[in-house]
């Protein structure tokens, strides 16, 4: 047990039962639960806020699963499946949009081709400007070279998704979120179950899936310091789109293939980081991936930067929003963007490994993804953690 002192509402005997503990309502915990409910087992979230606020509701909103490699590649595209199916459970907004990646220079034009052609067909479309004209409701095709189709992405909306998730789970047998609980400390309970003294008493679980997210450094620094994690933090805004315009894909520029593995594989993925480095250095000072998605309501999530420490200071530099919504305007082909609202999020990031997943203690395993991509990989991480450690029958009542 680690070592830790329990408040006054804590008691010796459990509070709760459960085959299934999991520790923290972001989508990476709630699709553990989810996968675990619907194979029959009895699940409980815990979650310290009142509701979740973290890295899930932040972000873009975009299962980015074609522009992953290898096996990441792969979780991805397990977990395709699983959040249609939890969209049309559970009642959230989640479209096929797939992804528009625009090619403003011949180089980036060239790293798309190359992408398409390592593909199976049909999955990376090349497009001509004016299709990539049509898709992002522009008038004219100045400064588009062409772009890509990425068929098999997602979008979901953000704002809602992991709260549409949570009440569907309350709502079904078997299964519990509670809120405004903070897991405190991790050790053996009853017979080989597992117990989590939490600040509201204790729970105990034949398995416990702690996923914290970037928390991961708070609860276990030694651990968070093996994997050398460091907070990424992230600015974003928001805007209403322009002219009211539909934008269905997520939408993804040079800089954003600077980013995902799939395409910096490519050939002329060199040439095209030296073509961004003398073009837009502004835009590498910042660690920028320029996109966007547009929420249900029509408005566009812009981002985003990406900055690198072990503890993240909450100032926006304002600098940094204005060279994000410049590079946006300028393929939405606007003047400027009106921003809403601004905010940053943030994101464990490891250089060691995309995902880290650790059994710590018998019956209690560690997941974080520390790469940035944990809408993409949530169902298919869980999948794969819940195949990893089959609990077989719903054999705990709450
Ligand atoms: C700006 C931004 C944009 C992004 N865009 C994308 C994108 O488009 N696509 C994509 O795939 N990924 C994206 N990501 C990454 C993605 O958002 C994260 O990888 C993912 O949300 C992590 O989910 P999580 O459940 O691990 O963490 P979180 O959503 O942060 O949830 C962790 C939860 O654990 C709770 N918690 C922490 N400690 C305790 C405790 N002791 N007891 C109980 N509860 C606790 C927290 O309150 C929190 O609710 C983006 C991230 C950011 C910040």
């Amino acid at each position: 047990m680690n070592n830790f002192e329990t408040n006054s509402e804590a008691t010796a005997e459990p509070v709760a039962t459960t085959d299934l503990l999991v520790v923290g309502a972001g989508i990476i915990g709630l699709a553990h639960a989810a996968l675990a409910q619907q194979a029959g087992l009895s699940v409980t979230v815990i979650e310290r806020d009142h509701r979740a606020v973290g890295a899930s509701i932040r972000n873009f909103g975009h299962a980015c699963i074609t522009a992953q490699h290898g096996e990441i590649y792969d979780m991805a595209q397990a977990g395709r499946r699983h959040w249609l199916d939890f969209a049309a459970k559970a009642g959230f907004w989640a479209i096929e949009s797939g992804a528009l990646v625009v090619a403003s220079t011949e180089t980036e034009l060239q790293v798309l081709r190359e992408f398409s052609a390592s593909r199976p067909e049909g999955q990376v479309g090349v497009l001509g400007a004016e299709e990539v004209r049509a898709r992002l409701g522009r008038e004219n095709t100045d400064g588009i070279r062409g772009g890509a189709f990425l068929a098999d992405d997602l979008r979901v909306d953000p704002r809602t998704t992991v709260g549409s998730l949570a009440t569907w789970l309350n709502g079904q047998d078997d299964a519990a979120v509670h809120f405004n609980t903070t897991a405190l400390g991790f050790g053996a309970g009853t017979g080989r179950k597992a117990r989590v003294e939490t600040s509201r008493g204790a729970y105990e679980a034949d398995q416990v899936f702690i996923c914290v997210g970037h928390d991961v450094d708070h609860l276990f620094p030694a651990l968070a310091a093996e994997h050398r994690i460091t907070r990424c933090a992230l600015q974003m805004a928001s805007a209403p789109a322009p002219e009211s315009t539909t934008i269905v894909p997520a939408v993804l520029t040079a800089t954003s293939m600077l980013r995902y593995d799939a395409f910096t594989r490519m050939p002329s993925a060199p040439a095209l980081r030296a073509e961004v480095e003398a073009a837009s250095p502004e835009l590498l000072e910042i660690g920028a991936n320029v996109m966007f998605t547009q929420r249900p309501d029509g408005t566009l999530l812009l981002g985003d930067s990406h900055s690198y420490d072990l503890a993240q200071p909450p100032f926006l530099a304002e600098n940094t929003t204005d060279r994000l919504l410049r590079a946006a305007a300028r393929v939405l082909d606007v003047d400027s963007l009106a921003v809403a609202e601004r905010w940053q999020g943030i994101y464990a990031s490891s250089d060691v490994a995309p995902v880290l997943v650790r059994d710590i203690a018998e019956a209690i395993t560690l997941v974080s993804v520390t790469s940035g991509i944990g809408m993409t990989l949530s169902f298919g991480l869980a999948e794969a953690n819940l195949a990893a450690r089959p609990l077989t029958t719903a054999t705990t009542t709450r």
